[in-house]
């Protein structure tokens, strides 16, 4: 009965628990699981120089309700991952912004996020933290030395002329083709995988009739299985992927014995 209703007021129940789940001693637990468990800190106020160089604008202080929501969406989708993994990677700062306006020289405006590698840090924007922080992470694991192998895999499998190529590019100038999650995919290999990743890890993409049909994509998102499996030492293997569809990665979910 409780379901019949929320549903045709179309509210998912998977969204109302979730909401739910967040209370103000909650955060103290999700920073100190970025922190401690992970490696990663947060911030969120405070303007630097790189901001201004960057066109990124600074969040003002949040209230708490907003702050208990915010990292308990990004602690969500850093769960995915083992610890363990989110420390090789070498990702030491997540920044949580109002917005990006991007700056002449290398990005767009209207960017959801972005990965900076000498500092090791992803930028996300507030409202859209879910697929943005996989997207800025897909980046952060390309630039692992292990990743070489996977990168080149995919540079050799994936025709090189379905790529647009770098530099300034608006999303909706690129037109759609099979094979790519987006269309932004089609920038470069990097763009591409940090799409699948995106979409791999925030959706229900395994069961999605896209991968019945379109068996390009179907075989990038079997190289970035592969790519994870290899990278966390093998713990998202095929039983991670079963319950991960199935709902059940949640915090403590890595705790558990090793399978
Ligand atoms: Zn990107």
């Amino acid at each position: 009965m409780r379901n019949e209703t929320l549903d045709s007021i179309g509210v998912l129940q998977d969204e109302l628990s979730s909401w739910f789940d967040y209370s103000p001693s909650t955060l103290r637990t999700d920073i100190r699981f970025l922190k401690d468990g992970c490696g990663v800190r947060l911030r969120m106020g405070r303007k630097t120089p790189f901001d201004d160089q960057h066109g990124i604008e600074v969040l003002d202080k949040m209230d708490l309700h907003q702050a208990v929501f915010t990292v308990g969406e990004l602690a969500k989708e850093v769960t995915k991952y083992p610890p363990n993994l989110i420390r090789r990677s070498g990702l030491k700062v997540i920044r949580i912004v109002e917005g990006i306006k991007g700056d002449p020289v290398y990005s767009a405006p209207g960017w959801g996020g972005f990965y900076d590698s000498d500092t090791r840090t992803i930028y996300v924007i507030d409202i859209c933290i879910d697929d943005t922080f996989h997207h800025e992470f897909a980046h952060c694991l390309d630039n692992l030395e292990d990743a070489r192998d996977s990168l080149t895999l995919w540079k050799k499998t994936f025709p090189k002329k379905d790529y647009v190529g770098d530099g300034f590019i608006d999303e909706r100038s690129i037109p759609r083709k099979s094979g790519f999650v987006r269309p932004y995919g089609r920038v470069n290999p990097s763009e591409d995988r940090a799409t699948v990743l995106e979409w791999l890890m925030t959706s229900d993409a395994l069961i999605s009739d896209r991968l019945k049909t379109d068996k390009i994509l179907g075989h990038k998102v079997e190289l970035m299985k592969n790519f994870l499996l290899e990278i966390s030492g093998g713990l998202m293997d095929k039983h991670f992927f079963e319950d991960f569809n199935e709902g059940k990665v949640n915090r403590g979910y890595w705790d558990k014995a090793p399978r």
